[in-house]
């Protein structure tokens, strides 16, 4: 069953609590371009990562990348999940590991989003890998993997959330894919 959605006023003082402990100007949660992305509550385990750490998804998108990754095999493309569901505190972290590390908070939204509006806290967003390129570079456009998603994802509900010249200010992701409701 679906959990009820959390208030919004109630999340963006979450945020902008957030914010404030990471030492981020308020402005760049309200002036934001991008929604926010609430935790999934409905997560299963979907296998290990390269880096032998357990990812989870919200169950129907999980059920949609299995199918997906199954049919990706039978065309021999091997689709590896590097990341999926990600909390609001772990992408908190994220974003204060890149601080301490020195770099500006423009550089990090360039390619992180801030606690609360990561896709990937709903658990309906997958990094998707593949043995023979390095994870999360744009070298993905280039194999075998990201030329079948560009034809198959879609079957399985899956778009791509940050294209080339994307609105939201963002990267190309070539390896970022969003499980819409099907
Ligand atoms: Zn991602």
């Amino acid at each position: 069953m679906p959990a009820s959605p959390q208030p919004s006023a109630e999340y963006e003082a979450r945020i902008l609590q957030a914010l404030q402990e990471l030492g981020i100007p308020a402005s760049y949660a309200t002036n934001r371009r991008q929604s926010f992305q609430f935790e999934g509550t409905d997560l299963v385990f979907i296998g290990l990562d390269m880096a032998g750490r357990e990812q989870r998804l919200e169950r129907h998108a999980a059920t949609q990348w299995q199918a997906m990754r199954a049919a990706a095999e039978i065309a021999s493309v091997a689709l590896a999940a590097i990341s999926a569901f990600r909390s609001f505190d772990y992408q908190k972290q994220i974003i204060a590991r890149k601080l301490a590390a020195g770099q500006s908070i423009e550089q990090i939204l360039r390619v992180s989003a801030l606690p609360g509006f990561s896709e990937h806290h709903t658990g309906r967003a997958i990094d998707i890998g593949t043995p023979s390129s390095p994870p999360l570079t744009e070298a993905f456009e280039q194999t075998a993997a990201y030329a079948w998603l560009s034809r198959h994802a879609q079957d399985f509900g899956f778009t791509l959330t940050y294209p080339r010249g994307n609105p939201h200010g963002v990267c190309f992701e070539p390896w970022h894919w969003f499980c819409r409701e099907t």
